[in-house]
């Protein structure tokens, strides 16, 4: 049985930059590259097979014609989407809705819950994530009366800082911002306020009706990350786990053997170099171990975030 190492769809957005890459020598097709979908089975991009058996199928493919490389569990689509974002221009502040609200407005999509882990970041950069309003009544008389700085949450952000940001949470990324980005399989997205800037001469469009809809009020932002562990000189913290996800960072110095028993666990490289089960590996290789892949030994001196399903 072999790793799945996966090659991705990068996509050119006005507010991306060159990291992508220049950081992990994607393939992309312009300098305003915001994002690499390292994993995804999605109608709006997929990432391919890079080598093995498997060789040039997409994602989509293999979930739908190799359910058993997963555990043969159920579902419409896979479960899990992965992105590395790079933030050259602020995001738009925007909201997801959860599964239920996006069963009955999109057509039976799923909702969106995602989490960030901040690869890098310039000097002062920050983010957005929560707001201020006690109620949907006061929401929607700040958005109404466009009192934005007063509204949302800004927090200052660092190399290594992790957010978790379930359904509902006004969240955007700002410049100078590089981040891995682990969500459910879903697109979407309501944007609630893109700082009044246009594209090709008109503002985009937004959808604030939905947004107040799913909007939690009063929000309160919840720290998820675990004390890390260490162990044969390898540190391994939990980020987040909840009923969508689990997320951990491993930093190894030496080797470690990190256990599968989920449907598929997903590997994503940001630093260092080393060796999985014999294969070399460098920063932005991202794979997936399939079902039945029990055991995974990592060798050299590497940061990664894996994440599965339970
Ligand atoms: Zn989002």
């Amino acid at each position: 049985m072999d790793l799945l190492f996966m090659e991705p769809y990068c996509k050119e957005v006005l507010w991306g930059g060159t990291k992508l890459h220049e950081k992990y020598g994607y393939k992309t097709d312009g300098d305003h590259t915001g994002e690499a979908w390292v994993v995804a089975a999605n109608a709006h991009g997929v990432s391919t097979v890079k080598d093995g058996p498997y060789k040039g199928k997409t994602l989509t493919e293999l979930w739908e014609n190799h359910r058993e490389l997963f555990g043969n569990i159920e579902g419409d689509v896979f479960p899990l989407l992965i992105k590395l974002i790079d933030a050259r221009d602020n995001l738009s502040i925007q909201v997801h809705p959860d599964d239920e609200y996006a069963r009955a407005h999109e057509n039976g999509s799923k909702g969106k819950t995602e989490c960030w882990y901040i690869v890098d970041c310039d000097e002062g950069a920050d983010i957005v994530i929560g707001h201020n309003a006690a109620s949907k009544e006061e929401l929607t008389k700040m958005i109404t009366d466009g009192k934005w700085d007063d509204l949302i949450t800004v927090l200052p952000i660092h190399k290594g800082d992790f957010f978790f940001i379930p359904s509902g949470t006004v969240h955007a990324i700002r410049k100078g911002t590089l981040i891995l980005e682990t969500q459910q399989n879903s697109d979407v997205t309501y944007r609630l306020y893109d700082y009044g800037r246009l594209q090709n001469g008109k503002p985009r469009e937004l959808h604030i009706s939905q947004s107040i809809d799913v909007i939690r009020c009063p929000q309160k932002n919840i720290n998820t990350v675990k004390e890390p562990v260490i162990s044969n000189g390898n540190i391994e913290q939990e980020l987040v786990s909840c009923d969508l996800f689990t997320v951990t960072k491993y930093k190894v110095n030496n080797n470690i053997t990190i256990n599968n028993p989920y449907p598929f666990l997903i590997v994503d490289i940001l630093e260092g170099e080393g060796k999985v089960d014999g294969v070399p590996v460098k920063p932005g290789d991202n794979f997936i171990a399939p079902y039945g892949y029990d055991s995974i030994n990592l060798e050299g001196d590497m940061l990664f975030i894996t994440s599965h399903i339970d």
